[in-house]
Order: C-alpha cells, then sequence, then structure tokens
C-alpha cells in the first residue's frame, strides 16, 4: 500500500511575502504540489485560470457549497475562497503532498477535519515592514492598503497561535531554509515512515512493528 500524502497548510497577512516563500518551495520540491483554489475574484496580472486558481462566478461558487465540495471555504477580502475537498482527498491517496495557501478562517477548518495536517503561519516582521511591502507591490489602493493592514492587526497576526509552526519572514533566504526544513522534519516523523520501517525489519529477518 502507498503511503498517504501530507496536507501543509501556510497563513499569512497579506505582503507577508508568503507568494514568493511558497513558489520557491515548490520550485524546489518535486514531492509538493500546490492545491489549486477556486475564488470568486478577478484574475490579476497574468493569472491562468487552472494555474493561480479555478476562476467561478458567485453563483458557481455557492452551488458548489450546496453539493459540499469544499474541504473548507471562507470569504477574504469580500470574495469566496475554497479547497475542493475531491482533489485534496485524491492527492493524499496518491500519496502526494499538498501545499495549501488559504486564509486562518480555512485553515481552522481544515485543522478540525483533517486534525494531521501540518500548519505554519508566516509572519512578517513587524507592522512597519508589513506596510511598507503592502505599499511598494502597487497592487492595492490606498484605501485597500489601510483595510488590510487594519485586519492583519485586529484579526489575522493573532491566529498564530493555532499553528504547530511560525516561520518570521525578515529573510528570504532564510525563511525559505526554515521552511523547507519543516517540511523536510515532517516527513521524517516516526509515525510517517512506518510502511518504511516495516519493509527494513522485514529485510532484517520477519520483524514486524510493534504498536
Ligand atoms: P489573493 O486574492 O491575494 O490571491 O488571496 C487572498 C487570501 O485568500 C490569501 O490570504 C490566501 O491565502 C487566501 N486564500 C486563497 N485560496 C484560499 C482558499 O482556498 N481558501 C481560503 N480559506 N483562503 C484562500
Amino acid at each position: 500500500m502507498k503511503a498517504k500524502g501530507q496536507i501543509f497548510v501556510v497563513s499569512a497577512p497579506s505582503g507577508s511575502g508568503k507568494t514568493t516563500l511558497l513558489r520557491k518551495l515548490l520550485e524546489e520540491d518535486e514531492r509538493l504540489s500546490f492545491s489549486v483554489s477556486h475564488t470568486t475574484r478577478k484574475p490579476r496580472g497574468r493569472e491562468q485560470d487552472g494555474k493561480e486558481y479555478f476562476f467561478v462566478s458567485e453563483a458557481e461558487f455557492e452551488a458548489m457549497i450546496d453539493r459540499d465540495q469544499f474541504l473548507e471555504h471562507a470569504r477574504v477580502f469580500g470574495n469566496y475562497y475554497g479547497t475542493s475537498r475531491k482533489y485534496v482527498e485524491e492527492c493524499i491517496a496518491a500519496g502526494t503532498d499538498l501545499l495549501l495557501d488559504i486564509d486562518t478562517d480555512g485553515a481552522a477548518q481544515v485543522r478540525s477535519r483533517l486534525p494531521e495536517a501540518v500548519t505554519i503561519f508566516i509572519m512578517p516582521p513587524s507592522f512597519q515592514a508589513l506596510r511598507q511591502r503592502l505599499e511598494k507591490r502597487h497592487l492595492d489602493s490606498a484605501e485597500t492598503i489601510r483595510q488590510r493592514l487594519e485586519w492583519a492587526s485586529r484579526k489575522e497576526i493573532h491566529q498564530f497561535r493555532h499553528y504547530d509552526y511560525v516561520v518570521v519572514n525578515d529573510r528570504i533566504s532564510r525563511s525559505h531554509e526554515q521552511l523547507r526544513s519543516i517540511v523536510l522534519a515532517e516527513r521524517c516523523r516516526r509515525d510517517r515512515s512506518l510502511q518504511q520501517i516495516e519493509t527494513i525489519l522485514k529485510s532484517f529477518g520477519g520483524d514486524t512493528i510493534d504498536q
């Protein structure tokens, strides 16, 4: 029997550098796949349907909620976002590790439905650094930046306490190293290696694992 895939959930306030970090992690890690979410927000820049997101209408999204097709879903800054239950189940069964880039409400839902998921919170080094990053990327209006900072201070930043790991993104190379180390260490957990260990033990003379 094939080992099941692992779920890695990553959340961060908008502007924490999460997207850059996750892109780098996915480039380096062949065993890790990105979970493409459904959203009702409009594509930005060069975003392609099926790559960054599946872009759907509100009516389509709500029909999916009614059919219980989401492992989790939430409204983030006025738009719906959700993770397909079927996709996650298929990846786990096929032994593929999955990376979910989702907000803190979505992460709470995943935690309660799949307690074995590994959760990682990415923190900006300070409020000032977060503001600077949001301003520098020239993606949002001043009002949107104000709303995102307010949401980060009032709600998001405090959610770190519910996550297994926290990575402070002060230097991208160091944060990347930390993120990669978390993924590698989680794969070496004893309870996740039992099938491989069983095979090794057999080669030593037929012992099975005494659990
Ligand atoms: P953006 O619109 O900037 O791509 O994403 C906005 C927020 O939505 C980010 O915090 C991102 O993590 C979150 N998000 C993206 N996909 C999902 C999803 O499937 N579920 C939930 N709950 N949040 C998501």
